[in-house]
């Protein structure tokens, strides 16, 4: 059993037993055997199971949203999104059964056409900072496009995955055509990985662990897809509306507590403004509600653990502190907002994901010196730049290697649209128009007409 705690509380609210390697084998066997049906399962009728199974989800979107600031202490404004974003993701994956066509080449002495084809049981791995989006992002495109699915969730938050489990059957959906099976990394996961009949892995969290699956799956030449860490830039320059820059940018950042892979964690501001953006964020971060997640009015809640905030202090200790916000004080896991002023890129907190409600802040002096400073860092997942110039917005972002940029807005994630990371931050796309395609092979097929 795994003991599930109230971050805002340290309290222990509910226990969930823990997976073996023998019952993983056995749920992929149930959802091998499964395939063989789903996959067969008319275009239509599977489509009309995901609507179903995004309609139930709708109908608890309060209930999911509830359990996810009991476990995560996420604010209960953030986890009502974070639930909708699942029914969302599940009606647009909905519309995909009955449009996965495939193409009709010109070749000469016959008909070549290629299909898309389900891969098999695809094994999704979620970490534990947006428990239900992630989930969503792999298991929906996977059933779409005929796959069955088996789901880890993180050890620290398994509530709300569960919970998504049985929706889905009262939905409609077949037995062992989406299975959640909680419990260890390195015993469910890891088995993801060595066990031949998952055909892929989709993978969201740490670069260290998502190397090893990445190694792991190389063996078999299983398929992956990685979403890993981010220390991404957000760009302020001398023309832009510095007003909303920095009203703006503490929640590009502070967010879901700072544990988001997208935070905007370094602010590069141009010299010339870099005084007055300082002044003009620090009400702004000093404003910033952090308080009891399921207040109406919280904009930020406490650290998943105990562990988690002993990170995240490290990065501050030594490091020199601009300002900081305000928390409650407790037993829950808190952290004040905190801005750090960066003396050079070689200090830890300007280059290390953090993890936490900590913003690095470093001057630049042109659109080359913001473009290489952006650029020094192992990362590559989103940021945003700011500027009323219309050209420089976009050579900017034609130079900044990340996967998501956003241009006077801090958006990353639209599930309409491509997400996923350059460099060490990832492998593959999620979400948008081809994430289907990550879940099914072409296959190419030549019918002779000649006689
Ligand atoms: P983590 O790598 O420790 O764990 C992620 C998941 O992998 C958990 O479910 C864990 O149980 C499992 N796992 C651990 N060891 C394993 C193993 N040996 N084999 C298979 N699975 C194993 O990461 P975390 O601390 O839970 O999450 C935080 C990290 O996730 C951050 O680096 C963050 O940037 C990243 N993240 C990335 C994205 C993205 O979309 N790019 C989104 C969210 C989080």
């Amino acid at each position: 059993m795994t003991r599930v705690v109230n971050p805002t509380s340290a309290v222990v609210v509910a226990e969930v037993p823990v997976t073996s390697v023998g019952e993983v084998d056995a749920a992929v066997d149930r959802a091998a055997r499964a395939f063989e049906t789903w996959r067969a399962v008319a275009p239509g009728d599977r489509a009309r199971l995901l609507r179903r199974f995004a309609a139930v989800v709708d109908a608890h979107v309060e209930e999911l949203a509830e359990l996810e600031v009991r476990n995560c202490g996420h604010t209960i404004g953030n986890a009502r999104w974070e639930a909708g974003n699942v029914r969302d993701v599940l009606d647009y994956y909905a519309g995909a059964p009955e449009r996965l066509t495939g193409r009709q080449i010109p070749v000469p002495g016959g008909l070549d056409v290629t299909f898309h084809e389900p891969l098999g049981v695809v094994g999704v791995i979620v970490p534990w900072n947006f428990p239900m989006p992630i989930a969503a992002w792999g298991l929906a495109p996977a059933l779409a496009a005929g796959n069955t699915v088996l789901l880890k969730p993180a050890e620290l938050t398994p509530l709300t995955a569960l919970r998504l489990a049985e929706l889905g059957r009262e939905a409609g959906l077949p037995d062992d055509v989406f299975t959640v099976l909680p419990g260890a990394g390195p015993v469910v996961g890891e088995r993801f990985v060595t066990h031949p009949a998952v055909r892929k892995v989709c993978f969201t969290g740490s670069g260290e662990v998502g190397a090893r699956i990445m190694a792991g799956c190389a063996a078999q030449v299983k398929r992956v897809t990685l979403e890993l860490g981010g220390k991404s830039a957000n760009l302020v320059f001398a023309d832009a509306d510095l007003e909303k820059a920095a009203a703006t940018a503490p929640y590009a950042v502070f967010d879901n507590a700072g544990q988001d892979c997208c935070a905007r964690s370094r602010v590069l501001v141009q010299r010339s403004v870099h005084d007055r953006f300082l002044e003009l964020l620090e009400p702004a971060v000093k404003g910033f509600r952090v308080e009891d997640p399921a207040l109406e009015t919280a904009e930020m809640g406490p650290l998943i653990s105990a562990g988690q905030r002993e990170r995240v202090a490290g990065y501050v200790d030594g490091a020199r502190v601009a300002f900081t916000g305000s928390c409650p004080e407790g037993p829950g896991y808190w952290y004040a907002p905190t801005v750090l002023l960066a003396g050079s890129t070689a200090e830890r907190h300007w280059r290390e994901e953090v993890f936490g409600p900590v913003v690095s802040v470093l001057p630049f002096d042109d659109e080359a010196d913001a473009i290489r400073l952006a650029n020094d860092t192992e990362y590559g997942l989103s940021g945003s730049i700011w500027t009323r110039d219309v050209g420089r917005a976009l050579r900017v972002s034609r130079a900044v290697e990340a996967g998501n940029l956003s241009v006077n807005s801090h958006s990353s994630v639209r599930y309409w649209t491509p997400f996923g990371g350059m460099k060490r931050s990832g492998l593959g796309r999620e979400l948008g128009p081809d994430a289907l395609h990550a879940f099914t092979d072409v296959k190419n097929v030549f019918i002779a007409t000649e006689e």
